[in-house]
């Protein structure tokens, strides 16, 4: 059985003290939302923040990125035990935002989940399409080539440690949601990789869906069998939003 997970990615957004005051309101609207379990990842700088306020809670922090070094000259970067000394048990590596707009590809994506492995965080890796892919029939081959660059070098106990987050690109932040059928098909795709890859892990890896994801649509995709929770970005940023999907 597959334990839910709600993420929330909070991308470029809030202070130290906005983060405080997300967690007072959000903390007791999901006091007893055991059937799930929830991570936000802040940026890096509200990091401590978020550990402060979640201590005791049950309530995960993570990353939203790292670099695969441990420590080094690397002006600018944050690494794996960096994160995990910062009170981080997860990290998202591979989001589509960083794919577009940071260079990362899938072999940094496969240094940086080793990277987080190693340092005992569990990688939140995010697999897409675009919309151009989408539409000229490529989403499987798409999906294929970032499941195998990404994660395909990965022992079946590492992989055993992984998260996938599906998010088609053309999804994120746009307001449109794939149908919970377009997203099942992906979902039951990705599954048949793990299948192929590392077949002791098929039944138990979670794969979240991650695109526009809202209070209103999140219990249509959470009755799809392969989808076993999300990956927020805009509606994780409000205390009450964020809960009406943890609770879905
Ligand atoms: C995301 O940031 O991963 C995301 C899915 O964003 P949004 O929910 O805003 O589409």
């Amino acid at each position: 059985m597959r334990k839910p997970l709600m993420a929330g990615n909070w991308k470029m957004f809030k202070t130290p003290a906005e983060t405080q005051a997300f967690f007072e309101k959000f903390l007791p609207l999901v006091e007893k939302s055991t059937h799930c379990e929830i991570l936000i990842c802040p940026p890096f700088v509200n990091l401590a923040a978020a550990a402060a306020a979640t201590a005791g809670s049950g309530v995960g922090v993570g990353g939203q990125n790292l670099y695969w070094a441990p420590e080094g000259a690397f002006t600018g970067e944050i690494s794996a035990p960096m994160l995990k000394a910062a009170g981080c048990r997860s990290v998202i590596i591979g989001h589509s935002e960083r794919r577009q707009f940071f260079g990362e590809t899938d072999e940094t994506v496969a240094k940086k989940t080793k990277a987080a492995l190693a340092a005992g965080l569990q990688p939140v890796v995010c697999v897409g399409e675009m919309l151009d892919e989408r539409e000229s029939g490529q989403t499987n081959a798409v999906l294929e080539r970032q499941f195998r660059g990404g994660l395909g070098s990965l022992t079946p106990q590492e992989f055993a440690q992984v998260v996938i987050a599906y998010e088609p690109v053309w999804a994120i932040g746009t307001g449109r949601t794939a149908t919970p059928e377009i997203a099942a098909d992906a979902h039951k795709f990705l599954r048949e990789q793990v299948r192929g890859s590392f077949p002791d892990s098929a039944a138990g890896v979670r794969i979240l869906y991650g695109g526009s994801v809202k209070p209103d649509n999140i219990k249509g995709l959470m009755a799809q069998p392969d989808i076993d929770g999300a990956l927020v970005g805009g509606a994780s940023l409000e205390a009450i939003s964020f809960a009406s999907i943890v609770n879905f």
